[in-house]
């Protein structure tokens, strides 16, 4: 999608830090950190909220929290505890309409969230 902000990343016509990419995802950080780590982990196809997830994207969705799970591994935040997150719609805080999962962690993450 032409207007879509991470799209736009993916295609590499703005910059970011990335810090992963493969044929079906990239990650990223965040440009503005809630912990100290915050990176965002995105399919390299649009799909604009977790409503309009498909069956047949049911591997790629996979594949998303697969590739948190080693960036956290990698970031040595596994043992310790990270949190997955994907905000859908208002309510949640949605402000980029391309899904997108928030690796948190390396500080205590509270319960309930804000
Ligand atoms: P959402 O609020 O949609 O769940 O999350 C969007 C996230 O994207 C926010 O945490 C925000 O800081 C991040 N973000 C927005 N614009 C940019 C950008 O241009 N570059 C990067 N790296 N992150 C962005
Ligand atoms: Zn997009």
């Amino acid at each position: 999608m032409s207007d879509c902000l991470f799209c736009k990343i993916a295609a590499k016509k703005i910059p970011a830090g990335i810090i992963y990419e493969d044929d079906l995802a990239l990650a990223f950080e965040d440009i503005n950190p809630q912990a100290p780590v915050h990176t965002l982990i995105i399919p390299k196809k649009h799909i604009p909220t977790a409503l309009e997830i498909t069956k047949e994207d049911h591997g790629l969705i996979g594949h998303l929290f697969q590739t948190a799970a080693k960036i956290a591994g990698d970031k040595g935040i596994g043992e310790k505890g990270f949190r997955l997150v994907m905000n859908t719609n208002a309510d949640a805080g949605q402000t980029v309409f391309h899904v997108h999962l928030h690796l948190l962690g390396g500080r205590t993450m509270h319960w309930p969230p804000g």
